[in-house]
């Protein structure tokens, strides 16, 4: 009984320390407030089940629109949600998922900081019963992982690739452009991907000659940049331009993973010129086609983006759920590309579009997925 009372007041303790970390919890739609379940006219067993949701970071506008649209989404079939955030700590993140296993939640959904950091908490979801899916970014190293729902991580690079292909020409090209590379963080999956995607297409440039990276940094370890941190990218965009573009050398490209990174490249450029009428921005890459990096767009700095509808995918996700704890199989389109070193796991990928000044405003003004007076704000 002891025993009992004190495991209660330790996880009524631990779950107050949470709340400081962005957590949120709903009840059903309309359970809250008139005590009737939407599920009542929906043919999905959810009556009393909660599902808990683990996103990295508030820090990145992209992973609120993701909670708050699977929230919602959940909550219209009539699931209760516990939302939680982990400003990119991945003890933090461990210990809120063995948190929600300790409470009984009926499924996970967790968009990892490190992606090798859940194997344990996997297994413990396991042994308890609960289905885990990974979210956007794929958990690896562990057989307890039902499916994954993502874009299609190398397309993204791809897509990228192509763009700076395009902006300078690169095909017809007679002279050799100056360019920098950008990754994203080596506990990430999807920025080993996109980096490989994107060097598909850029590195016979680079051995044509077509491309120079001028610092010399190509690879993976040299390039990356730890949990897609801009301040981070910035530091090293201004230590880049001190140490290799001094002499009056000119940077005609930026080959960037994330707008976060981004816009940290851009700060480095501004402080030393760039953007001026001598000295015009270089072709600046992205991905998440945030409200500031469109704006970004708009003023001429940052070229493009990636962008990739949290909407479907937090749509995905919920269907998914919605599936496993009814039993069914839930919808895939890749059972191959996926391998988390212990198995394939089960995949449903989106597609991403490249956005830039052409296109933003069809792509994602008319879509809703940004509001036009956001942009003038
Ligand atoms: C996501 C990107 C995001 C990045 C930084 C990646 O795992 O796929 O959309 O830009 O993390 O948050």
């Amino acid at each position: 009984m002891k025993k009992k009372l004190m495991a209660m007041l330790l996880s009524m303790a631990l779950l107050g320390s949470l709340a400081g970390c962005g957590v949120s919890t709903t009840a059903p739609n309309g359970a809250d407030d008139k005590g009737s379940s939407a599920s009542d006219s929906k043919q999905t067993k959810s009556d009393g089940k909660t599902i808990g949701i683990l996103m990295p970071t508030k820090s990145s506008e992209r992973w609120i629109k993701d909670g708050d649209d699977m929230v919602k989404g959940l909550k219209d079939l009539g699931y209760a949600t516990n939302l939680q955030y982990a400003e990119d700590v991945v003890e933090t993140q461990v210990s809120q998922a063995e948190n929600l296993i300790t409470k009984g939640v009926s499924a996970l959904v967790i968009a990892n900081i490190d992606g090798e950091s859940l194997t344990d908490v996997c297994q413990k979801a396991k042994d308890a019963g609960i289905p885990v899916i990974a979210y956007d970014r794929l958990i690896k190293n562990t057989p307890n992982v039902d499916y994954y729902i993502s874009f299609d991580n190398t397309l993204v690079g791809v897509q990228v690739g192509q763009y700076i292909e395009k902006s300078l020409d690169l095909k017809n090209a007679s002279k050799s452009f100056n360019i920098e590379l950008f990754a994203g963080s080596p506990d990430d999956n999807n920025a080993h991907m996109l980096y490989d995607g994107a060097m598909s297409v850029l590195k016979p440039y680079i051995d044509s000659k077509k491309l120079t990276v001028v610092s010399g940094q190509t690879t993976f370890d040299e390039v990356c940049t730890l949990r897609w941190d801009g301040a981070l990218a910035q530091a090293r965009m201004e230590n880049l331009l001190t140490a290799n573009y001094a002499s009056g050398k000119k940077v005609d490209a930026v080959f960037s993973s994330y707008d976060g990174l981004s816009r940290g490249i851009v700060e480095a450029l501004r402080s030393v010129g760039y953007g001026s009428k001598d000295l015009p921005w270089p072709v600046i890459t992205g991905q998440d086609a945030e409200t500031a990096t469109v704006k970004s767009i708009v003023a001429g700095e940052q070229t493009q983006t990636i962008f990739k509808d949290t909407r479907l995918l937090s749509a995905q996700a919920v269907k998914t759920v919605d599936a496993v704890l009814n039993g069914k199989k839930a919808e895939v389109n890749d059972e191959k590309t996926y391998n988390n070193g212990v198995k394939v796991v089960p995949s449903y990928l989106c597609t991403p579009v490249s956005v830039d000044k052409t296109n933003y405003k069809t792509v994602l003004v008319d879509s809703g997925y940004i509001k036009e007076s956001d942009l003038s704000k």
